[in-house]
């Protein structure tokens, strides 16, 4: 069906494990054969065979104005004719980092650095020095990066020690990390009254996009807040995903909620590798080469990402129209695949914010990792698969979010909605 994507599957894999660079785009859990992308516009991918999908991955989230903006094509064009990289300072790195913390009310100062990853790890380095504690809380299901403390996953009861999820990171390391259900306020108090003190900080994604989209229920991060302030624990949000693109102020803005530390990536670099982490004054005076909390990196703030980081969040600032636009399409997608679904009897529900979004086949919308896993699989695949067939590119995996971006238009939506109906109907 596929030869020339089942050829270049078979070349990568030969040369790179597994044939792919970060696991989900190898089609693991979705069968298959991956399709190798060529080229984008706008709301579209374009494959090796020459096929047009309606893309709804955004390149994993940086792509909010859609593939190849003109404003972010130019500035890109413009920074690389002045060269690469440099390693000095630039002027556009302050300009980069005056938006944010403009943008971003809890933030004063921000480090840039090359991935989501790094912003995490560095984030809790940061928050075990300014404190001079070393446990640190995470959700069951919020994924902050690879880094050895944040990669563990649930063991059961409704307080454990953390189990490694990988081969690789000592139990000593992963022991350090404490792991609550997400959205479990009574679980979070019970924690901080055996640990409190411990305790350096708690990461959470403010919406946890890493296991479909899974939005905090009320008074959860508002708990949060009040617990880590009360014990002196710093609020770590991560926002590498939800930041830019959830509001204009990130879930931060959206919630009314002020962390002490944030991490940001994605947008942040429009499409170029990046990550970020900012926060109050006084913390973020902690890092080196202000004080003692060591933090390096020989390509972060990289010019030509900075600039498709600005011209991504200055193109943002100009239109804060679009974000209502945004939440206005994610809506009436996410409207019209609950209706196409209702009329063939099929349990589904959905969950959006913005331009962020949760397809479940499951009656209702799930509130942490436990509920996530008891969706219909086989339902999940077959209707992927048949959406892509049609030229529809939803993530392959049932525990990713959606993403929309502000170049889908009336057309691409009414193509999408088309397709799905046939993919219902097959179910
Ligand atoms: C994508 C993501 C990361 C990791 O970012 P990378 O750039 O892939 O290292 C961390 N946290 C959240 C919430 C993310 O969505």
């Amino acid at each position: 069906m596929t030869p020339s994507h089942h050829r270049a599957f078979e070349q990568a894999k030969r040369y790179i494990p597994g044939g792919v660079n970060s696991p989900v785009r190898a089609f693991g859990y979705v069968g298959g054969t991956p399709r190798f992308i060529h080229q984008a516009q706008g709301a579209y991918l374009e494959d090796i065979e020459g096929k047009q999908y309606v893309d709804y991955i955004g390149s994993w989230g940086p792509m909010i104005l859609g593939h190849r903006h003109p404003a972010v094509m130019e500035a890109v064009h413009q920074a690389v004719e002045c060269g690469l990289s440099f390693g000095t300072p630039t002027e556009i790195e302050t300009a980069l980092a005056e938006k944010i913390c403009q943008l971003i009310p809890s933030v004063d100062q921000i480090r840039m650095v090359n991935s989501g990853t790094e912003a995490t790890m560095s984030a809790i380095r940061l928050a075990r020095g300014y404190t001079r504690r070393n446990k640190i809380l995470k959700f069951a299901g919020c994924y902050h990066g690879h880094s050895d403390g944040l990669l563990v996953q649930a063991g059961s009861g409704v307080l454990t020690f953390a189990h490694p999820s990988s081969p690789g990171i000592p139990a000593s390391i992963a022991a350090e990390t404490l792991l609550l259900p997400y959205n479990d306020i009574a679980a979070v108090e019970n924690c901080f009254a055996k640990y409190g003190s411990e305790i350096a900080g708690v990461i959470v994604e403010p919406i946890a996009g890493n296991m479909n989209c899974i939005l905090p229920k009320t008074g959860f991060l508002e708990k949060l807040r009040a617990l880590c302030s009360l014990h002196q624990s710093i609020l770590i949000f991560d926002e590498v995903m939800t930041g830019f693109r959830v509001h204009p102020q990130g879930a931060e803005g959206l919630y009314g909620i002020k962390p002490d530390l944030s991490t940001f990536g994605k947008i942040i670099g429009g499409g170029m590798p990046v990550g970020a982490f900012g926060g109050t004054y006084e913390i973020m005076q902690y890092l080196a080469p202000s004080g003692p909390v060591y933090q390096a990196g020989t390509l972060s703030g990289n010019p030509i990402t900075m600039a498709a980081g600005l011209a991504t969040l200055n193109e943002l600032c100009a239109h804060p129209e679009s974000y209502d636009e945004l939440k206005m399409k994610t809506h009436s997608l996410l409207q019209g695949l609950e209706s196409l679904a209702q009329k063939q009897g099929i349990a589904f529900s959905t969950t959006g914010v913005c331009g962020m979004f949760g397809l479940y086949f499951r009656d209702r919308p799930p509130e942490d990792l436990d509920e996530v896993k008891t969706i219909d699989e086989t339902r999940f695949k077959a209707f992927f698969h048949s959406m892509l067939d049609q030229g529809i590119y939803l993530a392959p995996s049932a525990f990713e979010a959606g993403f929309i971006s502000m170049a889908h238009d009336d057309q691409s939506l009414e193509k999408t909605l088309h397709a799905a109906e046939l993919a219902f109907k097959k179910l």
